[in-house]
């Protein structure tokens, strides 16, 4: 599979804005630096950041066993995703192809790019259906987005299934990684160097409790890495966003052990929601939330709101006719959540 022939052509040429910080690194070393007008007076932040995030990349790459080469940083997943877009969609021609009900920025960033969608819906146990996905797709489908574990849903895909998918599609196919921390299934970033068609997306917004700083993770091949490269803007990745990450990085036992009780908490959670009178169905849940099928969604929505507790309403999407999304909180607010639904 030649990756390069799936480019946008103004990509395969275009050459990246080469920074004053890309020149000279270290803007700390014992250097005088008057080349990227900066106040030379220090604040700690008066400097430019590292464009490469090298400290936060060598953290993640001993981390996840992936080579710094094959990692690139965002301000969010929202922003990698957008750049995978920008890199392989010819706007008002190519398509992707999404897997409904899924994860709203998809489609979003198609509009936003004017590139169109096919949605092939899931089946009823929320799983790609393989041959109708390959069977729709044509010579303009570049992307393909796999979610797993899945939002809203809940739910890895089986992995066989998925490996169908990345050898039978002819485009990219990404693969949503925002709740694998909360997984029992291994990541895909171990079968990067199997599949050269292969973007794995992962995030410090969920399980590593650092939404507020955006930062999003893209793990491909090294040509498709040193392409987003040379099209992300020079400082994506601010200078608080790297130094915030880094810490969390470094303590890891604290992220492992806050994973750990939301896990727990996800059990007891969904234990005391099978009591509930009007709960008619929990989806099994590999992610920190739980979908849930209710008698009449709008309205238990509505009645939450008003007792101060606001949950995400799925029931417009398909296949969650009136399903609700609960995040797993503390022990406190889950217990909170269980009163309040008792009392309906
Ligand atoms: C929350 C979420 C993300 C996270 O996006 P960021 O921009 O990194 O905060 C990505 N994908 C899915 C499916 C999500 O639910």
């Amino acid at each position: 599979m030649n990756i390069e022939n799936l480019l946008r052509d103004n990509i395969k040429t275009i050459k990246a804005y080469s920074s004053a910080r890309d020149e000279y690194k270290d803007a700390s070393a014992d250097m005088v630096f008057i080349d990227a007008n900066e106040n030379p007076f220090q604040t700690n932040i008066n400097r430019y950041p590292d464009p490469q995030q090298s400290k936060v990349k060598e953290r993640l790459s001993n981390i996840k066993g992936v080579k710094t080469s094959q990692i690139l940083l965002g301000n969010g997943s929202d922003e990698v995703l957008d750049l995978v877009f920008r890199a392989f969609c010819e706007p008002s021609r190519d398509n992707v192809i999404t897997l409904p009900p899924t994860y709203g920025m998809y489609s979003v960033l198609a509009d936003l790019n004017a590139v169109k969608i096919q949605s092939v819906v899931l089946d009823d146990n929320f799983e790609p259906k393989v041959n109708e996905i390959l069977k729709m797709q044509d010579e303009f489908s570049k992307l393909l987005f796999l979610c797993s574990p899945n939002n809203p849903t809940a739910n890895s895909f089986n992995s066989n299934k998925v490996e169908a998918l990345l050898k039978g599609f002819n485009g990219i196919v990404v693969i949503d990684e925002a709740y694998i921390d909360f997984s029992n299934s291994d990541s895909w970033i171990s079968r990067l160097n199997e599949f050269p068609n292969l973007i794995v997306t992962q995030t410090l917004s969920k399980a590593y409790g650092l939404a507020g700083i955006r930062l999003g993770i893209c793990y491909a091949s090294e040509y498709i890495i040193s392409i987003l490269n040379k099209i992300k803007p020079p400082y994506n990745v601010n200078q608080l966003t790297q130094d915030k990450a880094l810490e969390r990085l470094n303590e890891l036992g604290q992220v492992i052990q806050e994973v750990n009780s939301i896990l727990e908490q996800r059990t007891i959670l969904a234990n005391a929601l099978s009591n509930v009178s009007f709960v008619q169905k929990i989806y099994p849940s590999d992610a920190n939330f739980l979908l849930v099928k209710v008698d009449d969604a709008n309205q238990r929505y509505l009645q939450l709101i008003k007792r101060g507790v606001v949950v995400r309403n799925r029931t417009t999407q398909p296949l969650c006719e009136n399903c609700l999304r609960f995040t797993v909180g503390t022990a406190e607010e889950n217990q909170l959540l269980i009163e309040i639904l008792n009392q309906l």
